[in-house]
């Protein structure tokens, strides 16, 4: 039997959130029915809903940070139980077949189109709807598992924030005594700080918003940046073995690629709406300095980061809310007034 789900979706580019009933595919065979009990609102969500990266099918169910019960397991379920506490991120299937998904890195998927999304995928004859929502059923196989003694509204945003800013870290093998720098300190910015420091790295902070001085030294962080005074950039030419930019917006790329030693890597995580890409003058990269984008992690990577944040204490700092804010919540991300994720308790739809 079909899955009744109660949601908050929007329903066009405006981009504002209301309530909204489906019903979600009966639970196979290799499936999952989760209960969600938190969900993250993560800056995609945002980009996605508004169309800033293309246009996209409505009703959009968003939501790509979830934590909640195992409630129904298909009947070749062997890693979960019912009751179990159950993660679900960006992906919820890939071909399992190409070179990619075979390497477990699924987010590159070249099968069947690439990797399933948590929303906005083509299934059936609809497409996947996330974690907004009371419920969701996904394959086994792309289920992270979480402690059940966790704080799991503060999990909630490792499924997305915590593998996006782990995975670059660990593929550039951040050490002690690596200088890192993390530009844009939101959700994802704020658990790159805190992976980076606990790899032992020295870590610098780039944000526009005076108010996040004091939580960047907080988390432990050398120097914090109000980029807003390009004075304060002064200095600091050639000192990075590492740069993470987390910007969602258009962003001046050279000056950053200065800062980069030679052999230095700056990653893009942030993805601009498309008419705000940047266009980077690639002289900027003399001193063999590289620049690369970077895309959430595998399903395999995922699960390592979930256990390396539990075993080292690190999670997102949350305001947890209520899903009739969404709105004002949304409104707040885009106005630099989140300190620094906010977390949907589901609670609040059922
Ligand atoms: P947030 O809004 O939480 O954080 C963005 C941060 O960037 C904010 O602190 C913001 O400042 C800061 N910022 C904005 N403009 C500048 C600027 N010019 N210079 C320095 N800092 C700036 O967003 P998220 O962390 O949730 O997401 C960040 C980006 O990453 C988004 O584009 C999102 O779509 C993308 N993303 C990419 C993924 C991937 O796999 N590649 C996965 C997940 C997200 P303030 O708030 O202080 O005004
Ligand atoms: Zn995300």
């Amino acid at each position: 039997a079909q899955i009744h789900t109660k949601a908050y979706a929007a329903m066009d580019a405006k981009g504002k959130l209301a309530p909204y009933e489906f019903d979600r595919r009966s639970v196979g065979d290799n499936d999952l029915l989760i209960d969600i009990l938190y969900s993250g609102i993560c800056h995609s969500d945002i980009h996605t809903v508004k169309g800033d990266w293309g246009q996209i099918p409505y009703p959009c169910v968003p939501g790509h940070e979830i934590v909640g019960r195992v409630i129904q397991i298909g009947k070749n379920v062997h890693k979960f139980k019912v009751g179990d506490i159950a993660g679900v991120g960006c992906m919820v299937n890939s071909c399992g077949e190409c070179e990619y998904c075979k390497a477990g890195e699924e987010q590159f998927c070249t099968g069947n189109g690439g990797p399933v999304w948590t929303y906005g995928s083509a299934e059936g004859d609809s497409y996947t709807k996330g974690g907004y929502a009371t419920n969701i059923i996904v394959k086994e196989s792309f289920v992270i598992k979480i402690p059940k003694n966790a704080p799991l509204a503060k999990v909630a945003p490792l499924l997305c924030a915590g593998i996006t800013t782990y995975s670059p870290l660990r593929y550039n093998k951040v050490k002690k005594g690596d200088k890192v720098a993390v530009a844009g300190f939101g959700g994802l910015g704020h658990m790159a700080v805190q992976y980076a420091k606990s790899m032992g790295a020295e870590v610098d902070v780039f944000d526009i918003t005076e108010d996040k001085r004091k939580a960047a030294s907080e988390m432990g962080a050398a120097k914090y940046v109000n980029t807003t005074n390009t004075q304060e950039m002064d200095g600091l030419n050639s000192k990075y073995n590492l740069i993470i930019s987390t910007i969602p917006v258009s962003f001046k790329v050279e000056p950053y690629l200065q800062m980069l030693k030679t052999d230095g890597t700056m990653v893009l995580i942030g993805v601009p709406a498309h008419d705000q890409i940047p266009v980077v003058n690639v002289m900027a990269l003399f001193g063999r300095r590289k620049m690369y984008h970077s895309l959430i992690g595998g399903i395999r990577e995922t699960q390592e980061m979930i256990d390396y944040s539990v075993k080292n204490n690190i999670y997102a700092q949350v305001e947890v809310i209520p899903v009739q804010r969404i709105n004002e919540a949304y409104q707040h991300i885009l106005d630099g007034k989140v300190q620094f994720r906010y977390v949907i308790d589901m609670k609040s739809l059922k």
